[in-house]
């Protein structure tokens, strides 16, 4: 028997298609569940922080007006990165778009964690609770992901998250307000983590909910990135625009970070759709603001009336409210689903419930205020 014909048997054996080991310790991204309807209710999703409000009508207009569906899209999305170059006051080079924040923070990952030359797994540091996604992302590149838990309140611990790094860390995640428990950090704590983060770290601070913070000291990461060379911002027009469905988000950062992930990044990414309505919306800049503000009263709404009935409910700064009720969670978010409300539970951990229409929001009120468990 030739060598050849031997390894044929030997990799015969295990008769199907291997994927890699880091697979195996992937956890399943569970997207928002759609409400289940109940008899006389409208029923509402509020499991995946989508803007009620949808896109602004000049956004709508211009997907309907693309008519380049044949065509492969501007693989640098210039007209996007002009636009928003002119509307923050950056360099148009730092502006690197993606398929969702989620495809730019995938490009971030991919350039700077994987498993080392040594073999031994990157590290990338984040807290926890956060968002879902960031096991998948850092996994999936084959880096090891080192995950401090945030505190009772809901915050960041910045002080054990600076503790946390070593040698090792390549990447750290802040998300600001954090996905799902709502606080968001201040300026001063952000500089202050950075000054104990070294130089050859990179930052991510992923702000997805950045224009529904009504802090007065909130973390000013276009000052930060200016600042600081390894610190990259993420956002995305999936919340305050409402253009979920198209995909569309971006990284800001100086050229020491933007020309890896030019390297990473796929190929058109951004479709001539997304990239026509994302520019759309950022020009009804007024509507945008209009329309954040109407979100964010009905937060500070649902926020008072849970205070109101007795709920301990941390600060919320994003289009959400977390409800930490640890092993009750899976129960509430039955009884919201009877309620033909769907809302997030994190079994052991809490429920999140997106700010949506003012008559969804009065429903999960008169939930919270009538909730006991076990119905
Ligand atoms: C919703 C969300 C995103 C946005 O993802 P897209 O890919 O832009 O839709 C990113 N980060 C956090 C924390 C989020 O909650």
């Amino acid at each position: 028997m030739t060598e050849g014909s031997t390894q044929g048997l030997t990799r015969g054996v295990a008769d199907q298609v291997r994927p890699r080991p880091a697979l195996a310790s992937l956890p399943p991204y569970a997207a928002g569940r759609p409400p289940t309807p109940a008899e006389g209710l409208t029923a509402y999703k509020l499991s995946s922080n989508e803007n009620p409000l949808g896109p602004v009508p000049a956004a709508a207009r211009a997907v309907a007006d693309v008519d380049t569906l044949h065509r492969y899209p501007d693989p640098t999305a210039s007209t996007l990165r002009s636009t928003l170059a002119e509307t923050l006051g950056v360099d148009a080079e730092d502006i690197v778009t993606g398929t969702g924040s989620l495809g730019a923070l995938t490009q971030i990952i991919n350039a700077f964690a994987g498993v080392g030359d040594d073999g031994v797994p990157d590290q990338v540091l984040y807290a926890w609770r956060s968002f879902e996604a960031y096991p998948i992302v850092v996994r999936t590149a084959g880096a090891q992901d080192i995950t401090v838990p945030v505190a009772a309140d809901g915050r960041h611990d910045l002080e054990a998250m600076a503790a946390a790094i070593t040698d090792r860390t390549r990447v750290v995640l802040l998300c600001t307000p954090n996905n799902p428990t709502g606080p968001a950090l201040s300026h001063q704590e952000v500089e202050g983590f950075l000054a104990q983060v070294p130089r050859d770290v990179v930052v991510v601070i992923d702000e997805a909910y950045q224009e529904f913070i009504r802090l007065p000291d909130a973390v000013d990461t276009l000052a930060l990135y200016r600042k600081h060379p390894n610190v990259v911002v993420l956002r995305t027009f999936s919340k305050a625009h409402g253009l979920a469905t198209l995909r569309v988000g971006y990284s800001i950062a100086g050229q020491e970070i933007t020309q890896h992930l030019r390297k990473v990044a796929v190929p058109f990414g951004v479709s001539a759709v997304a990239e026509a309505a994302a520019v759309a919306s950022l020009r009804s800049s007024q509507e945008i603001a209009e329309r954040v503000d109407r979100l964010v009263d009905e937060r500070q709404r649902v926020r008072a009336a849970l205070t109101e009935a007795g709920w301990d409910v941390p600060d919320a700064q994003g289009n959400f409210i977390w409800l930490p009720l640890g092993d009750r969670s899976a129960d509430f978010a039955h009884q919201a689903g009877v309620q033909a409300l769907s809302v997030r539970a994190f079994q052991g951990d809490g429920v999140r419930a997106s700010i949506g229409e003012a008559e969804a929001n009065d429903r999960f009120i008169e939930l919270c205020r009538t909730y006991r468990f076990g119905g």
